[in-house]
């Protein structure tokens, strides 16, 4: 049975829609001007703005509470210790975990991934062993288990996606077998927006023996991720495209895997007992965060955690897909736009790619910044994908909680200003 540590939200803040217009004054970057327009940042998925809890409680931290933690008998070092694992049982309820220990921080979603390829694919890939992942994958979770599958002689097969990336749950149940080792895709596409059918793989790679690993990067921050009720084995997340910081983010993995997994970093604070030719480690989560960790950033993390359950994920997640969908429908009805990914009414979230005829991302992205709106112009970490689908790079906007309509509107104005700069309209 499920266990549940989930804890700020209240059922009736989860369900109530959200305010955007008045959750942009929690983010003070949010006010400014860029190039004498109003900044309307829709770059959420290369990462989020900072709502002023969060920076606060960096400042706070570092004005009073700072100290080494699990190392110190000073009360410094006691409240710093108590605030950092405190993080890790927010983090822990705000994904579900059944224990906090499951939680590890880490850098961030390239970092855990690293991790996995190294402490668990190590220790569990072999010779002839497959690892399933799609085209549609960033980079991150995509040249790690190339380089697994070097190092262990394994075999790397791509589940099939159609051309908005909707993976073909048939075929993927029929590449699984005896030699499938882990399934390893993305959540919400960093490019397509589009959201993969985790559950239901994590079904089948069950059924085969195989473990199944989420990256979670663009999951996480928008829409509630539940591990148990996903019954995912391992998940990979950012703190910085949360409201968090940069530098902090996690690894979830069930009890029994991390157990049986050799640490990846080894140093300082993750061992039991060190002798002069060999160690023994100490216990979850312990011993895959060797060194000092981002003691603040776990923090700000565990805070930014809280600010978006307050908000209530459902909430969250339902404002994504109503501007997603906006997007998607404004943008597919100019001339000369495609929109890559999903349909408006497809299982998509708030990341809208798109490509303007006879125009490069680069110079729709210069014009955009030009009227303060921020975008991402570029191969967004997935070259794959970019052949995929026929062309070099795109242009992408991705909301966020603060995100309204009327930055949807500006962001198409913007579009149209750039088609008539170029002459194409
Ligand atoms: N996976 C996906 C789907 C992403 O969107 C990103 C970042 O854009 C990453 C992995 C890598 O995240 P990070 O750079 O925070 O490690």
């Amino acid at each position: 049975m499920s266990t549940s540590i989930r804890g700020a939200a209240t059922p009736a803040a989860r369900t109530a829609p959200l305010d955007a217009a008045a959750l942009r004054r929690d983010f003070p970057i949010l006010a400014q001007e860029v190039r004498g327009k109003p900044l309307v940042y829709l770059d959420n998925a290369a990462t989020s703005q900072k709502p002023r809890v969060v920076i606060d409680a960096l400042r706070e931290y570092y004005e009073t509470t700072n100290a080494n933690i699990h190392r110190g008998i000073h009360d410094l070092s006691e409240k710093s210790t108590a605030a950092y694992e405190d993080a890790r049982v927010r983090v822990a309820g705000f994904i579900n975990a059944a224990r906090p220990h499951e939680v590890i921080f880490t850098r961030g979603t390239t970092d855990g991934i690293n991790m996995l390829a190294r402490a668990w694919g190590d220790a569990n890939v072999t010779s002839g062993n497959e690892i399933l992942l799609t085209e549609v994958e960033h980079h991150s979770n995509l040249v790690p288990w190339q380089e697994l599958a070097k190092r262990r002689d394994a075999r790397l097969r791509f589940i099939p996606t159609d051309p908005a990336g909707v993976i073909d749950l048939d075929a993927f149940a029929g590449m699984l077998g005896p030699q499938t080792k882990l399934v390893a895709v993305h959540h919400v596409s960093n490019v397509l927006g589009v959201i993969a059918p985790v559950a239901a793989m994590a079904r089948l790679a069950h059924e085969h023996g195989a473990v199944i690993a989420i990256d979670g990067a663009q999951s996480a921050p928008h829409m509630p991720v539940d591990v148990q009720a996903l019954d995912v084995d391992f998940l990979t997340f950012s703190g910085h495209k949360m409201a968090g910081p940069t530098g902090i983010g996690v690894l979830y993995g069930k009890e029994h895997l991390l157990e049986a997994m050799e640490p990846a970093h080894f140093g300082g604070s993750m061992i039991r007992a060190v002798e002069l030719e060999s160690s023994t480690w100490a216990d979850l989560p312990y011993k895959f965060e060797g060194g000092t960790p981002n003691i603040a950033g776990a923090i700000g993390l565990g805070v930014a955690v809280d600010y978006l359950d307050g908000i209530g994920m459902d909430a969250i997640d339902a404002h994504a897909r109503q501007l997603g969908a906006y997007a998607v429908n404004v943008l597919s009805d100019m001339p000369g736009v495609t929109v890559h990914g999903p349909d408006a009414d497809g299982e998509r979230g708030g990341v809208v790619s798109f490509t303007v005829e006879d125009l490069h991302p680069h110079d729709v992205g210069t014009v955009l910044d030009g009227e303060g709106v921020a975008i991402r112009a570029g191969h967004h970490c997935a070259q794959p994908l970019m052949r995929k689908l026929g062309v070099h790079a795109t242009a992408r906007a991705s909301v966020y909680l603060y995100n309204t309509t009327d930055e949807i509107d500006c962001l198409v104005e913007s579009v149209v200003k750039a088609q008539r700069f170029f002459g194409t309209v």
